[in-house]
């Protein structure tokens, strides 16, 4: 597996931060996972856009312009020589002595280049569960920012209740996933949660919208309880590692019969046709 940090590539075994780096010290810092399918990035430019959308969003200003990100990522998925990979890249306040205002320096940029692994068809098909979990996140989750504790916390809370993912809870109404964006399906009609501070603008969350378009299916903006939910026809998550995920059991109770929906399913289908189109190199 290949790591990049502030100008060399190097095995990730191999690869050593500073102490001093904010990323570690504060998690002051923003990062961006792509996915990259037989050789072809997807949605690469919505993602280095979301990038920068987010350093912004911190008062993180690189010297780095988005062409010579695009071309440091290009540079890193070739040498790690894998046609089916994960990039993880994050940008941080850079190196400096511990010490909570910005300092004057360089950000620093770093990546890993992992293997891809593919959910089977098998594990899709039968869907995932999930738990209700209280959003603890602050107030501005629209940035894509290191700071992941209630994330993290909440995600734990998922694996130890033998959940997939917790899907978080503000004020009675569903926000999104620990790492994912969350929709319902009720009537031949899908849900999800509007755009917000409150929320990811998710990629697959742009991807699915456009697909839903496609179909013909009616595709909402607005806000749903954890009762509408429990109520819906179908549920699932979207994310650019989980793709179109079925979510058939929330807090030990099955959405309708349990199993995938079928609306689910197609979008998921659908998505990979898209992902097998494009030809973002
Ligand atoms: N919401 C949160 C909190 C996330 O961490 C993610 C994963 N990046 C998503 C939504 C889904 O975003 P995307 O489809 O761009 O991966």
């Amino acid at each position: 597996t290949i790591g990049y940090f502030n100008g060399e590539f190097i095995s990730v075994e191999q690869l050593v931060i500073p102490i001093d780096e904010r990323g570690h010290q504060f998690g002051d810092g923003v990062y961006e996972v792509i996915r990259v399918y037989d050789g072809k990035f997807f949605m690469l430019e919505e993602h280095i856009e979301r990038l920068f959308k987010s350093a912004q969003a911190i008062r993180l200003q690189g010297d780095q312009s988005i062409e010579e990100i695009r071309q440091l990522i290009h540079e890193a998925v070739e040498k790690s020589g894998l046609a089916d990979c994960d990039v993880y890249i994050q940008i941080t306040r850079g190196v400096a002595t511990r010490k909570h205002l910005f300092p004057d320096v360089p950000v620093s940029v770093s990546m890993t280049i992992r293997p891809m692994k593919p959910t089977s068809d098998t594990v899709r098909e039968k869907g995932m569960k999930a738990i209700f979990h209280e959003d603890e996140r602050w107030a501005n989750c629209y940035i894509k920012s290191l700071n992941l504790l209630p994330n993290i916390l909440a995600k734990q809370t998922a694996q130890d209740a033998g959940c997939y993912e917790a899907i978080l809870v503000k004020d009675g109404f569903v926000t999104e996933g620990t790492s994912s964006n969350v929709y319902i399906v009720s009537d031949k009609t899908i849900y999800t949660t509007p755009l917000s501070k409150h929320i990811l603008a998710g990629i697959t969350r742009m991807a699915v919208k456009e697909l839903a378009n496609g179909l013909g299916v009616p595709f909402v903006e607005k806000q749903f309880t954890t009762e509408e939910l429990m109520q819906a026809d179908e549920v699932f998550i979207t994310s650019t590692t989980n793709e179109v995920m079925p979510i058939v059991n929330v807090d030990g109770k099955n959405i309708k019969d349990g199993s995938a929906g079928e609306m689910t399913l197609k979008l998921n289908a659908k998505l990979m046709e898209l992902v097998k189109s494009v030809q973002h190199t």
